[in-house]
C-alpha cells in the first residue's frame, strides 16, 4: 500500500501519544484477571542460537523486483532480538537474512502470526514478514497498548488485526523512480481493521460508532510513541482506509517523527 508523504509531526500529538502510553502502561495482569480475562503467560526466551541456521534460498519471495537474491545466516544481534520477540510472539518464525539486487531485504527477517497480548491472543491476518527490530516494536505496541485500548473503549478483548504483508519490495507509493519504501526493508506495516472477541470489527476510515472512533483515535495517537511515521485517514487519499506505521529515519538525528 502507499506510504510516506512529506509533512510535519506536532508536539501536541506526540505529547498525547506519550500521555496515553503512560496511562496504559499501568494496566496490569491482575486488573485483567479481575475482569474475568486470563492473562496469557509469556514463555521464557528461546535458547541462545536456536534457529540460527543457514538457509540457501529466500523462503518468502513475495513478488520482488531484482535478482539474484543473496542470503546468509542471521547474526548475534538478530539472535538476541529474536529471543526477545518470542516473549511477545511465541510462534515467531525466523528466516535467513537476504538482500536482492534492487536493495530490498533485511538482516533479521521473522514471520509473525499471533501476538500474545495482555488478556488475549491477537491473530495477524497476513502473517507478515518483518524485520525483527520492527516486529518486536510492533508486537509490543499491540500487546501493551492496542489490546488494552480495545478493552477500555470497546469492552471486549482484541483477537485479530487485518494487516498487510509487511515486507514488500517496491518504491514509495509504487511511483517509478521513487525511493524504496520502508516496506522494502520489513520495517513498515499497514493495518486495515481490528476484530474483537464479540465479533465486532472496527475498520479504519469506515467507523461510525463513538466508542470505535475513540478507540481508533487512541490507537493512532499511541502509535506515534512507538514508530517514526504514522499515516492514516486525513494524511492523503492513499491512506483513507488504513494506518501505515514504520520506523524510517527522518532527518539527521533520526528522532524526528511524522505523525499525521
Ligand atoms: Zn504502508
Amino acid at each position: 500500500m502507499p506510504d510516506k508523504t512529506v509533512g510535519g509531526g506536532t508536539a501536541a500529538f506526540l505529547m498525547s501519544a506519550l500521555t496515553c502510553f503512560i496511562c496504559i502502561s499501568a494496566t496490569s495482569d491482575a486488573a485483567l484477571a479481575a475482569n474475568g480475562v486470563i492473562p496469557i503467560p509469556r514463555p521464557k526466551p528461546a535458547v541462545a542460537g536456536a534457529g540460527n541456521q543457514t538457509v540457501s534460498q529466500i523462503p518468502n519471495d513475495r513478488g520482488e523486483q531484482g535478482s539474484p537474491t543473496q542470503t546468509k545466516p542471521a547474526g548475534a544481534a538478530s539472535t538476541s532480538c529474536y529471543r526477545a520477540l518470542r516473549a511477545v510472539v511465541p510462534s515467531a518464525r525466523r528466516e535467513a537474512s537476504f538482500r536482492n539486487a534492487t536493495g530490498c531485504g533485511m538482516p533479521d527477517p521473522v514471520v509473525v502470526d499471533v501476538v500474545a497480548a495482555r488478556g488475549s491472543a491477537v491473530a495477524l491476518s497476513a502473517k507478515p514478514m518483518l524485520s525483527c527490530k520492527f516486529a518486536r516494536k510492533f508486537a509490543t505496541w499491540i500487546s501493551d497498548v492496542v489490546a488494552p485500548l480495545a478493552r477500555q473503549h470497546m469492552g471486549a478483548p482484541l483477537v485479530g488485526i487485518h494487516v498487510g504483508p509487511g515486507y514488500d519490495c517496491r518504491t514509495r507509493n509504487r511511483a517509478k523512480g521513487a525511493k524504496l519504501s520502508e516496506h522494502s526493508f520489513g520495517t513498515a506495516i499497514d493495518l486495515m481493521s481490528f476484530t474483537l472477541a464479540n465479533k465486532t470489527k472496527v475498520s479504519i476510515g469506515k467507523t461510525t460508532s463513538a466508542n470505535a472512533r475513540r478507540f481508533l483515535k487512541a490507537v493512532r495517537a499511541t502509535a506515534c510513541g512507538y514508530f517514526t511515521t504514522v499515516l492514516g485517514p486525513g494524511s492523503n487519499a492513499a491512506h483513507d482506509t488504513h494506518y501505515h506505521v514504520d520506523i524510517g529515519k527522518h532527518g539527521r538525528s533520526g528522532h524526528y517523527r511524522i505523525c499525521e
